[in-house]
């Protein structure tokens, strides 16, 4: 009777051990990114325009941005919406590396440039290039702005102000959404 009970219960760690096993192979569990920090041109496999490489100027219509656009980026990069502020996963970051257009993959922003602020938004006092960005005169909700929109796809970016610090004395108030970063790679010095 002893060795049954003996074996029943060596037979049943054998299951559970087995089990265990099978599970360990199977699927892992979905992990649950809550600030996805770097974006890549791999994964943005629905929008064919965007590119971290070609800087030709682009012109598509609103439904060719309403179909290669995420929702969230083609509310504020198309209609101008501002997201929330510190609601963005850039407003915070201070990692060494690139900022593009999430929207067409335009190289915009190097962390150099990037600085504390209390706005909520991430803010930068230059822009990589001259012509990464445009600039448009905004007199929307009574108070006159400058628009700053993307130099490649004229995606809206956010607004700068002249209350930034030195060498510039711009903050370039952006939204984390129409952003993508890139680290930079760790014997790398960034692009110049
Ligand atoms: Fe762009």
């Amino acid at each position: 009777m002893k060795f049954i009970s003996y074996l029943a219960r060596t037979v049943f760690f054998i299951l559970v051990f087995m089990a265990t096993l099978s599970a360990c192979n199977g699927a892992p569990p979905p992990t649950i990114t809550q600030k996805p920090i770097a974006m890549t041109e791999k994964q943005h496999p629905a929008n064919p325009y965007y590119s971290r490489t070609d800087t030709t100027s682009l012109t598509l219509s609103d439904a060719v941005w309403k179909e290669v656009l995420t929702p969230a980026v083609y509310e504020v990069a198309r209609h101008g919406s501002t997201e929330q502020a510190f609601s963005g996963k850039y407003w915070d970051a201070e990692a060494r590396g690139t900022y593009f257009c999430a929207a067409c993959g335009n190289k915009l922003f190097r962390s150099d440039a990037k600085f504390a602020t209390t706005c909520g938004w991430p803010s930068f006092f230059e822009t990589v290039r001259p012509n990464s960005v445009l600039y448009r005169k905004d007199s929307s909700f009574g108070m006159e702005r400058t628009e700053v929109v993307c130099g490649r796809c004229k995606a809206h970016l956010g607004h700068v102000f002249d209350d930034g610090p030195p060498p510039t004395g711009k903050r370039f108030c952006m939204n984390s959404i129409v952003l993508d970063f890139e680290p930079d790679k760790p014997s790398s010095k960034g692009p110049q």
